[in-house]
């Protein structure tokens, strides 16, 4: 089953989240959170697709390629570092070498995310956990949590 960065997001919020989208299982599309994300992803038209990869907007800055994923608020900070690292990471492997940035136009700030052997290290790690973890039959049993109220799946997970 491929990963993706939207996978690897999911699975820094919530495991169950992660195995319900890798396996196409739709999240609710009416969700206001979601058509707000939608709203803030319009101002940005560059989004370049590759395997596994819906990268927001690719720039080049003094002679480095940026990579930039647009979040609405630095509250979901950490699931964009680890997506960012997972785009870095898929582009390294290819040769292509990158930087990224979480940009959070709300707040006017920009963010920037570095590939460091660190942060190659903690990506592969939970690369290797997703891979477990859509090796599973069924989801994890839903857990109500802070996030759930601006999850796509809430009405599944609880209704
Ligand atoms: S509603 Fe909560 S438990 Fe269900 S997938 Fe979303 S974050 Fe996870």
């Amino acid at each position: 089953m491929m990963i993706s960065g939207s996978v690897v997001l999911s699975y820094i919020n919530c495991k169950r989240e992660a195995w319900l989208m890798a396996h196409g299982v739709l999240p609710d599309q009416g969700n206001m959170h979601i058509e707000i994300g939608r709203f803030i992803h319009e101002d940005y038209s560059d989004s370049v697709m590759l395997p596994g990869m819906k990268i927001d907007t690719m720039f080049e800055r003094e002679g480095v390629r940026v990579v930039g994923e647009v979040k609405k608020s630095s509250a979901s900070k950490r699931g964009a570092e680890y997506q960012l690292l997972y785009y870095l990471y898929r582009l390294e492997e290819k040769g292509v070498k990158a930087r990224g940035e979480i940009i959070v136009p709300k707040e006017n700030k920009r963010i920037p995310v570095e590939l460091t052997e660190e942060n190659r290290e903690k990506i592969k790690k939970v690369l290797e956990e997703v891979s477990s973890l859509l090796e599973e039959e069924t989801p994890p049993p839903p857990k109500r949590k802070g996030i759930c109220r601006k999850c796509g799946y809430e009405l599944f997970c609880f209704s």
